[in-house]
């Protein structure tokens, strides 16, 4: 009798699945090994749980796009539906792997462990890390333990959440940190330890689905810097965003002629939400700008990539500023 818990592996490409001429190839195709391929290089992983694969997509993760977010969404919503699955594994490329997570924290409807993990190194590498992230990942998927904590990342060991996890390095195996929160818990060859739960709302409890939708409201991000003048603002504008999140500095500033031309666009019923391109803290209301006046909303601890996320799913709900303020406070 097979009494090991069911976690099914959804792939989305990445350097997790990526093959390199050499093992110590720096350049690398990312997502060409297959789901089947991943779990097979990975025997441990199908001694504590029992594996089934699923293709969602095999992109680099710069190019994943809300057709893939909203596949993968159903497939994992599909997979959870089904009583016999304890949890899934999401394979994914590092470099987005944070707005993914955090979407399906959105919008999945189920309390069990939802886990992204990924590769700093190609499968071909020396010391690739690909396969102890994704025995970890299935141990953790795998145990009642981690149920409820919303969509998690294990990597290099740690847990993160996806609300608050960043990738901050661009090439070590040690890329990810949650700065403002911390740790979800640590994960030593599968052996786990979870030190939180996270504060905010997520999945089953969230008010956000994507089920009939076919397409996300379009939102963009602008990025401020010295010197920063109001073009890209009204380029964004132009362009038909339903949304604009300022990167801006420090605690969600820009300059005064950027700042109008947000403003300009919140009159013009664009939702605007000030977020900021320093690593850690929150973006307060009412302290450096008058969002009160300007019509702005801040993003509290989101940084640029997940304000645009989750102002995508408040736009599929209502333009209304003070309802969308309420979803920063709250997811
Ligand atoms: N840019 C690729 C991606 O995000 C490779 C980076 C990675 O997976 O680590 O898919």
């Amino acid at each position: 009798m097979n009494s090991k818990p069911k976690v099914v592996i959804l792939a989305t490409g990445g350097t997790i699945a990526g093959i390199a001429k050499t093992g110590t190839g720096a350049s690398y195709d990312s997502g060409k090994v297959s789901v089947e391929a991943l779990i097979e290089a990975v025997p441990e992983a199908s001694e504590i749980a029992d594996l089934t694969g699923v293709h969602v997509a095999s992109v680099g993760s710069q190019d994943m796009n809300d057709v893939i977010w909203m596949k993968l969404a159903a497939e994992v919503d599909r997979c959870l539906g089904d009583d016999s699955v304890a949890g899934v594994v999401v394979t994914h490329g590092t470099d987005t792997m944070e707005e993914t997570a955090y979407f399906l924290n959105l919008v999945v409807d189920s309390e069990k462990p939802v886990v992204f993990t990924g590769a700093m190194r190609p499968a071909t590498a020396l010391s690739a890390d690909g396969p102890l992230n994704l025995f970890n990942s299935v141990a953790v998927a795998a145990s009642g333990k981690a149920r409820d904590h919303g969509v998690m990342l294990v990597v290099d060991d740690f847990i993160h959440g996806a609300r608050e996890v960043s990738k901050s390095n661009t090439l070590t195996v040690q890329a990810f940190e949650s700065p403002n929160l911390g740790l979800l818990g640590a994960v030593h060859f599968g052996d786990f330890r979870m030190f939180r739960k996270p504060q905010k709302v997520h999945t089953s409890r969230s008010v956000f689905s994507i089920k009939s939708m076919d397409e996300l409201p379009r939102v963009e991000v602008v990025y401020a810097h010295s010197n920063m003048k109001a073009d890209l603002v009204h380029a964004a504008v132009q362009c038909g965003a339903r949304g604009i999140v300022l990167a801006g500095v420090g605690n969600g500033n820009a300059s005064a002629v950027a700042i109008e031309a947000l403003a300009e666009a919140a009159r013009r019923g664009v939702v605007v939400v000030r977020s900021t391109r320093s690593s850690s803290g929150a973006v307060l209301r009412n302290k450096e700008i008058d969002d009160d006046a300007n019509g702005f909303v801040v993003s509290d601890q989101l940084n640029p990539g997940k304000a645009r996320v989750l102002l995508q799913l408040g736009l599929t709900l209502t333009r209304d500023v003070t309802r969308i303020q309420e979803y920063f406070w709250t997811y």
